[in-house]
């Protein structure tokens, strides 16, 4: 053999195992990305929340995930998804994103824009709704705080008008 094939074969090895190395390095990147960035996030999707179509503008997806001593579950908005205007009475409700962009909005403020990782109190009695932007899938879990009798007064729909407004 001489030096040139020499360093030709030495330099295709090299390549087939950074291309090796680097595909695999690549496809559990991008496996770890879809399970992150699939509708749903990490909790996953669940079922189609039919029981509540009724008080939702557009589909949702509940995958319940706790109902000892604490209610919790998984909540998917699809893009332009919200829910009605709605109160908690007594308990109140606590939201923990874990997927996509979406929006709460209590009462006579601002819409407050939600990414994963926010956290949202949301106390007894204070009128409300939480929904996905208009372009983006939208997960949080919904912790359901306990109290004696609490129950959920829903209400009217997000206006398309005002919500529209929201990017
Ligand atoms: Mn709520």
């Amino acid at each position: 053999m001489n030096l040139k094939t020499f360093l030709m074969v030495g330099l295709g090895l090299c390549l087939a195992f950074t291309l090796i190395i680097g595909d695999r390095v690549m496809a559990k990147e991008l496996q770890t990305v879809k399970s992150e960035t699939a509708p749903g996030g990490i909790f996953g999707l669940g079922e189609e929340n039919t029981a509540y179509n009724k008080y939702f503008i557009g589909k949702s997806y509940l995958k319940p995930l706790t109902d000892e001593g604490v209610s919790s579950s998984n909540v998917t908005f699809e893009p332009g998804c919200r829910n009605n205007w709605h109160i908690h009475h007594k308990g109140g409700q606590i939201l923990l994103v874990t997927a996509g962009r979406g929006y709460y909005q209590a009462e006579g403020k601002p819409a407050q824009e939600l990414h994963p990782g926010d956290v949202v109190n949301i106390p007894a009695e204070v009128k409300h709704w939480h929904g996905a932007a208009k372009d983006s899938w939208f997960s949080h879990i919904a912790i359901a705080v306990p109290a004696e009798g609490a129950t959920t007064e829903w209400l009217e729909p997000v206006g398309d008008e005002e919500y529209s407004k929201l990017k």
